[in-house]
């Protein structure tokens, strides 16, 4: 669980009531693929609506053919999937992708290390309004940190990145601690992600059997999806006492039971596929 102070401790703490998922499901589980990779819009997303599931995408924006087509995430977006903020330019640590004549690769010019707080405020907006332009508005959007890196300057500088994310997005994957999130007291501005990518669906498969040992939230990241691996990973959801939802129906649910709503539950929308159905 990933609880302050409880590294590697098993299970939610036992000192509050039982945490309650929707839909009699012993864990949550949320499936996010990155960057808008065309063979997510080709074969990810028919394979998700093929199970019953959402999931959230996090697209970048810059790429070559995001605008071509804008039109059919527009549309998985109205089927219920999440589209989710990742930035227009997708910067990531300069320093951690330098090669060794000290260049940085083509597909990242402008590193993080060199944004001010204006300029990752006014990334993070650009990237709000494209896609409220194209792909349709929704005011729960959600953000992942592209490479997984938090923090613009040099030296580090965490706190302006994050204050750029709240002005558009009330929770943002971040960090790929493979821990489960714990509903309790997750961050919901850092939440942990799985690696998905691979040909192997154990891993995978293994990470959600945790979640629902502890009745935890797994978020599983993932960029191209190796067909049988995926397939074999929705099979084992479909079976298993599994709310499988996108980040930001899940986050609004953590938020709401956290601030003691009673219609917490009302928040889920009814298109929302049912653990086993
Ligand atoms: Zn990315």
């Amino acid at each position: 669980m990933a609880s302050d102070g409880a590294a590697g401790t098993p299970g939610p703490t036992t000192t509050s009531a039982p945490w309650v998922w929707p839909q009699n499901a012993l864990a949550a589980i949320s499936l996010t693929y990155d960057d808008g990779n065309p063979s997510q819009l080709d074969a990810t997303i028919p394979e998700l609506e093929a199970a019953g599931f959402r999931g959230s995408f996090y697209l970048h924006i810059a790429r070559g053919d995001m605008q071509a087509r804008a039109a059919e995430w527009r549309a998985a977006q109205q089927r219920g999937h999440e589209m989710g903020n990742h930035t227009v330019r997708h910067a990531g640590r300069g320093e951690k992708y330098m090669k060794r004549d000290g260049r940085l690769p083509a597909w990242m010019p402008f590193p993080l290390e060199r944004f001010t707080p204006q300029m990752i405020a006014d990334e993070v907006t650009a990237a709000a309004d494209w896609l409220d332009k194209n792909i349709g508005p929704d005011p729960d959007r959600t953000f992942a940190y592209p490479c997984n890196d938090v923090a613009i300057g040099d030296p580090p500088d965490e706190a302006s990145y994050a204050a750029a994310i709240v002005r558009h997005c009330f929770a943002a994957r971040g960090g790929v601690d493979p821990a489960v999130n714990d509903p309790r007291t997750v961050k919901l501005l850092r939440i942990a992600a799985f690696d998905g990518d691979g040909n192997d669906p154990a891993p995978l498969i293994a990470s959600c059997k945790e979640a629902l040992a502890c009745g935890g939230w797994t978020v599983l990241s993932f960029h191209a999806t190796e067909r049988v691996s995926h397939q074999a990973l929705l099979a084992h959801l479909r079976a298993g006492r599994y709310w499988v939802a996108p980040v930001k129906t899940v986050a609004r649910y953590v938020r709401a039971v956290r601030q003691g709503q009673p219609g917490a539950a009302a928040v889920i929308p009814t298109t929302a596929a049912a653990p086993g159905a």
